[in-house]
């Protein structure tokens, strides 16, 4: 049954192999190397190495003193112990700590052919002190070594797995430190609460009562609802991890059609036959940036056999979780409402009414109300996926709203449920802060919650417990990164 297209957007198909453990346990004192472009034929391949033995271990290969800083020189490199020479590379040094890892770093561009790359690792793998690099390994070091903190960390790994522009887009700001820089304010900003509440509790005898700690109440308020907005929001996550849009509707009114349009393509089966789409198809699309993937579900009817049931009850479920529905009717069949269907048609959902070609004229324009009573006039669309008559103003409206409500904005947004767990923890702190903050003979516990909470605010970045949560952070690296 091949309907032979193929995924643009595949996270899991991208995600690079990390069958090594994540250098737990691993060795900080060693040198690390490891191929840090893909492995296979190219124009270039880049050898990266770390540590103390880097400059010892490049003069080693090429028999001459390791270039200057930051200066690229051309170099053979020769296998030490039979004195062949294996390639003639580019080699750049760079001294720590002014070096991605804070280590001595050098990196080998070398011709990007197998038969190289093999010889010069394992020329690399004989050498005393040096060691193969696991998944994330440089950029682990780069953290241990206070080069990047634990946000910063992770959009390296989310840069390298960005399809879209916009995805790229928001993991190289996170990169460059606009989430490490809300999360670092937002404790400095709890810190300096904590240390004035502290100094009222410390002269608590002194002070007029009521008047304790109110201006620091008030901060520790507004810095609560700060996070709760950043928490409310979706679309950081969405855009990172891609959102989902179900086409949901009766069989035969063109949904595989409408998809078809949409992927600009024949991306699906298109059958004249109700109930040929009996399972869930997906088509992965970017849509204003962001990575789409487009359900087309089973057809929702009263199903003849078992095989159609289950896929009404999947085509059902499906709807229900996805992050937006597109509710498709067919305008030459007035039988079929919303309501029948039992889906909840809600908020920035659409309604395309399709094969306005075949409807009867005079009721070309009819009210929509009959087929969608509760849905509100501008949230339906008539087209028509054959002659392709109004697709072009629901496809705008689409984008608009995919980017409104999953696109990147200028603030930064909560990229990760690490972060998300976090931060819930250290609001459960800041409420309970609050709700006891009324009673003076509290303060002590007032105090200790926003401890609580700057401590969780501290995890995502790494300011507290960072060897605990590395085992965490680089789990999903590539190697060579
Ligand atoms: P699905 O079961 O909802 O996925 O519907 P399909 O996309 O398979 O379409 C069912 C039939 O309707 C096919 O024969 C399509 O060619 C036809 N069809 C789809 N859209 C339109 C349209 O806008 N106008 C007309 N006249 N036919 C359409």
């Amino acid at each position: 049954m091949g309907f032979g297209f193929r995924p643009q957007y595949n996270r899991a198909a991208t995600r690079c192999h990390s069958e090594m453990l994540n250098g737990q346990g691993m060795d900080h004192d060693s040198t690390i190397f490891a191929l840090s472009t893909p492995r296979g034929r190219g124009g270039v391949a880049v050898i990266r190495m770390s540590g103390i033995k880097t400059q010892q271990a490049i003069e080693l290969i090429t028999k001459k003193p390791a270039p200057a800083a930051r200066l690229a020189s051309v170099r053979g490199v020769y296998n030490p112990d039979s004195g062949d020479l294996v390639d003639e590379a580019l080699v750049l040094f760079f001294s720590g700590p002014n070096s991605y890892t804070g280590e001595d770093v050098a990196e080998l561009h070398l011709h990007g052919g197998l038969a190289v790359i093999d010889e010069v690792l394992e020329v690399l793998g004989e050498q005393a002190g040096l060691t193969p690099a696991g998944p994330g390994d440089f950029t682990r070091r780069a953290v241990i070594n206070g080069r990047l903190d634990l946000t910063r960390a992770e959009a390296v790994a989310d840069l390298i797995d960005a399809e879209t522009r916009a995805q790229k887009n928001q993991a190289l700001r996170q990169m460059r430190g606009a989430l490490g820089t809300l999360y670092q304010g937002w404790r400095r900003r709890l810190s300096q609460a904590l240390a004035h509440l502290e100094a009222d509790i410390e002269f608590a005898d002194e002070d007029l009562p009521g008047g304790i700690g109110q201006a620091v109440l008030a901060d520790v308020a507004a810095l609560t609802t700060e996070i709760e907005e950043h928490l409310a929001e979706r679309r950081g996550r969405s855009l990172r991890e891609g959102v989902e849009i179900a086409l949901i509707g009766a069989p035969n009114v063109g949904k595989s059609s409408l998809l078809n349009v949409m992927a600009g393509r024949e991306a699906a089966i298109v059958s004249a036959r109700a109930g040929t789409t009996r399972d869930v198809i997906e088509v992965s699309l970017e849509i204003a940036g962001v990575p789409v993937v487009m359900a087309d579900t089973a057809g929702l009817r009263e199903a003849g056999d078992e095989i159609e049931r289950e896929g009404v009850r999947r085509a059902k479920k499906r709807a229900s979780e996805a992050d937006l529905k597109l509710f498709v009717l067919a305008a030459d069949q007035d039988t079929d409402t919303i309501e029948d269907s039992g889906i909840d048609v809600a908020g920035d959902d659409f309604v395309i009414v399709n094969k306005t070609d075949l409807a009867d004229p005079a009721k070309r324009n009819r009210d929509v109300e009959e087929f969608a009573p509760n849905v509100p006039a501008t949230a339906i669309w008539p087209v028509s996926a054959k002659t392709g008559a109004g697709m072009e103003a629901f496809l705008d409206a689409l984008e608009q709203t995919v980017a409104r409500l999953f696109g990147l904005t200028d603030h930064p947004a909560l990229t990760r449920k690490r972060h998300k767990l976090a931060l819930e923890a250290a609001l459960v702190g800041l409420h309970r802060a609050l709700s006891v903050a009324g009673d003076e003979a509290g303060l002590e516990l007032v105090a200790e919650d926003m401890r609580l909470a700057m401590r969780e605010i501290g995890r995502i970045t790494g300011e507290v417990d960072v060897e605990a949560l590395l085992d965490i952070v680089f789990s999903d690296f590539c190697i060579g990164k």
